[in-house]
C-alpha cells in the first residue's frame, strides 16, 4: 500500500490540464487552494498505514488475497459494509471535510456486481475486464474518481433528445481497439485527487439512448481530458497565507468539471457500451452505496461541529446554561440518527450474484434523505450557540497588527482564562463548516451529493412495498383472510 508521501509523488507525475480562476495551472499538487483537498485524501493512506486503524482502513482482498486499502476493496460481508461506515465517520472526524475517496469505492462496488450480471445475461466479457482492472487499482493503491453526473441540459428531455447531443457523455466512435467519447461530468468530487476516472451513466436509459449507456475507466491524465476547478465560499482565503481565517487550515474537499474532448478509451477499459437495460441498475447501486456513505462521512464532520459548539460555549462562558446543554444534546441526537441509518443499511446488506455485498437500498435511501435535512438543523444549532461574532469578527491580519491587535485581544475575549485567539480559531472553524469552504461538503453536498432529495423519495417509494402494507391493514381490519 502507498504512504501519504508516495501518494503526493504519484500525483505529481500526472500531466493534467487544469484550470482555476481563469488560468491554466502549472502546479496542482502544491497549489494552496487545492492542497488541503489532497491532504484529506492523503489521510486515507496515512491511517491505513497506522497499526491502530488497520482493521478499519484495510481489508483482505478477495482478488489479491492480501490486505489492501479498504477504499479499493469489494465488500465481502455485511461486516465489511459496517466497517466502511465506521471508517468514513473516522475520516470525517479527522478532516472535517469531504475526503473524496469514497466515490471511487462506491463506483467499483457497483460496477462489479452489475458487470457480473451483464456477462451472465448477455454473454459479454465486462466483468473479467473489470476485475483485472480492479486488481491493478488494488495493487497500486489508486484513487478512483467515480464520475456519474452529466450536465443534463433540459431536464425534461432524455439524453438523445437534447438540443446539444453532448449534454450527456456519449460514445461518438467505435473502433476495433476501443471507443471515443465526448461530453462532460460535472461537480466531480475529488477529480484532481484521483489517478483514475471511472465514468458511469447518470440515469436509466432506453434503446434510443444506447450511445449514452457507457461505463469505462481512464487514467486521469489521458489526452483530451480537461479539468475546471469549482469555486467555494471563501476559497481565496487560502491564498492569504494565514491559518486562522481559513477555519480548517489543513483539510478541504473539492469539486471540478471534467470535459471529455473526443477521448479514446481502450477496449480493456470499457465496462459497458450500449447495454442501456443495465444503466438503471448501475445508477441505483452506485447511488445506494453513496447514500450509505453519507451515514458515515457527514456524521464524522457533525462530531467536529458538535465538539466545536460545546467548546465555544465554554470559551463564551455559556456552557452551563440549560438551553445550551439542551441544544448540544439535540445536535448529538440528530447526528447519531444519521449514523444509525448508515449502520442499519450496512448490517442489513446482502450478497449480489458476483459475491460483492450490497447495502439495503431502502434504508440507504432513508439514510441519505435524512442527511438532506439533519445537518442543516445541526448547523443551525451550532450557529445559535456560536453567536454572531462568527461572522462579524476581524481578520487574522488585524489580530496580528501591532496597533489594533491589542484591542481585538482585549474586547473579543470571552472567559478570562482562554486566549482570544483560541476563541476566534474555534469560531472560524465553525464558520468554515457551516457557511465557508467546508459547507460545500457539510451542507450543499448533504443536499445534492449522491442525488438530490427527490431521487431518494422516488427510490423509497419504489422499495417500500406499499401493497404489502395495505394487505396487513386489510387483514387486521377483517377485510382479507390472514
Ligand atoms: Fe466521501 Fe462523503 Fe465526500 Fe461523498 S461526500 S466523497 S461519501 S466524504
Ligand atoms: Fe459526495
Amino acid at each position: 500500500m502507498k504512504t501519504a508521501e508516495e501518494y503526493f509523488d504519484s500525483l505529481r507525475k500526472l500531466k493534467r490540464k487544469v484550470y482555476l480562476l481563469g488560468e491554466e495551472l502549472e502546479e496542482v499538487v502544491d497549489h494552496p487552494m487545492i492542497r488541503p483537498s489532497l491532504n484529506a485524501v492523503a489521510k486515507t493512506y496515512e491511517l491505513a498505514g497506522d497499526p491502530q486503524y488497520r482493521e478499519l482502513f484495510t481489508a483482505e482482498s478477495n482478488i489479491l488475497r492480501r490486505r489492501v486499502n479498504r477504499f479499493t476493496h469489494l465488500h465481502q460481508s455485511a461486516e465489511d459494509l459496517v466497517k466502511k461506515v465506521k471508517m468514513l465517520r473516522l475520516m470525517g472526524q479527522k478532516t472535517a471535510s469531504c475526503f473524496q475517496r469514497c466515490v471511487g469505492l462506491d463506483a467499483i462496488n457497483a460496477v462489479d456486481s452489475v458487470t457480473f450480471e451483464m456477462d451472465r445475461e448477455l454473454g459479454t466479457e465486462y466483468h473479467r475486464r473489470f476485475r483485472s482492472y480492479l486488481a491493478r487499482v488494488q495493487e497500486e493503491d489508486l484513487v478512483v474518481d467515480g464520475a456519474m453526473t452529466d450536465p443534463k441540459g433540459d431536464r425534461s428531455l432524455s439524453p438523445s433528445r437534447q438540443a446539444d447531443p453532448d449534454l450527456y457523455l456519449r460514445v461518438v466512435e467505435k473502433r476495433e481497439e476501443g471507443i471515443v467519447v465526448r461530453g462532460a461530468k460535472v461537480h466531480q468530487t475529488g477529480a484532481l485527487s484521483a489517478h483514475e476516472i471511472m465514468v458511469m451513466p447518470t440515469v436509466a436509459m432506453g434503446p434510443e439512448d444506447s450511445d449514452y449507456a457507457v461505463c469505462f475507466a481512464l487514467p486521469s491524465d489521458s489526452p483530451g481530458l480537461l479539468y475546471i476547478y469549482g469555486r467555494q465560499a471563501g476559497d481565496t482565503r487560502k491564498l492569504e497565507g494565514g491559518s486562522l481565517d481559513v477555519g480548517n487550515c489543513r483539510y478541504g474537499g473539492h469539486e471540478a468539471m471534467i470535459v471529455f474532448d473526443n477521448v479514446f478509451v481502450p477496449r480493456e477499459r470499457v465496462f459497458m457500451c450500449g447495454e442501456h437495460a443495465f444503466t438503471g441498475r448501475l445508477v441505483e447501486r452506485f447511488a445506494g452505496y453513496h447514500r450509505q456513505s453519507y451515514g458515515g462521512c457527514k456524521v464524522g464532520v457533525g462530531d467536529v461541529l458538535i465538539g466545536a459548539a460545546a467548546q465555544i460555549a465554554e470559551y463564551n462562558g455559556t456552557a452551563k446554561a440549560s438551553h445550551i446543554r439542551e441544544k448540544i444534546i439535540e445536535m448529538i441526537h440528530l447526528n447519531e440518527t444519521l449514523y444509525a441509518c448508515g449502520i442499519a443499511c450496512s448490517s442489513q446488506g446482502a450478497p449480489t450474484a458476483s459475491g460483492t455485498y450490497l447495502i439495503d437500498l431502502l434504508l440507504a435511501n432513508v439514510c441519505k434523505l435524512n442527511v438532506t435535512r439533519l445537518p442543516y438543523e445541526i448547523a443551525r444549532l451550532a450557529e445559535d450557540i456560536a453567536g454572531g461574532l462568527m461572522v462579524t469578527m476581524p481578520s487574522e491580519k488585524d489580530l496580528h497588527h501591532p496597533e489594533i491587535g491589542p484591542y481585538i485581544r482585549k474586547y473579543l475575549k470571552g472567559v478570562a482564562e482562554v486566549p482570544t485567539e483560541n476563541r476566534l480559531r474555534m469560531l472560524r472553524l465553525m464558520e468554515n463548516i457551516t457557511m465557508g469552504a467546508g459547507a460545500v461538503g457539510y451542507r450543499t453536498e448533504s443536499m445534492h451529493g449522491a442525488g438530490s432529495p427527490q431521487a431518494q423519495r422516488i427510490m423509497i417509494s419504489r422499495q417500500a412495498n406499499l401493497e404489502s402494507k395495505k394487505r396487513l391493514a386489510r387483514v387486521l381490519a377483517g377485510i382479507d383472510k390472514e
